[in-house]
């Protein structure tokens, strides 16, 4: 079975993830925006016993990241595990978005992904 390793900027904070995801998605809304510093994130869920860190982390709004050097890492309770896929050892990925949120907040200067569902807000709202 596939293990992805990840980390933070600053080392501290390391997991790895086994398996493939349960979906893997980009997001543009404003919290995403906010927290990232950048237009969107992209993302991995996978079931929460998959997934394993290592290394003290903080949390704002349910979203954990690292208190030395603020990479923003992962969400995770009993059932699931989200994984900010820009942290993740090897790159570029071999992980491909099916679903993009949010997308009335996405840059003028993107495409939709070609293949991609588009959801205009979250996927719980459409
Ligand atoms: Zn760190
Ligand atoms: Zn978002």
């Amino acid at each position: 079975m596939i293990l992805r390793h990840g980390s933070c900027r600053c080392g501290r904070v390391r997991y790895s993830v086994s398996g493939e995801p349960k979906r893997v998605g980009i997001c543009h809304c404003t919290d995403c925006r906010q927290e990232s510093g950048s237009a969107f994130t992209f993302f991995g869920i996978w079931e929460a016993e998959a997934f394993s860190a290592t290394g003290e982390t903080a949390i704002y709004e349910g979203r954990k990241f690292c208190p030395q050097c603020g990479s923003r890492l992962f969400s995770n309770d009993d059932v699931e595990a989200e994984i900010k896929l820009g942290s993740l050892d090897t790159a570029p990925t071999n992980l491909v978005p099916t679903y993009e949120l949010w997308v009335r907040r996405r840059e003028r200067w993107l495409q939709p992904l070609p293949g991609a569902e588009q959801y205009d807000q979250d996927r719980l709202a459409e």
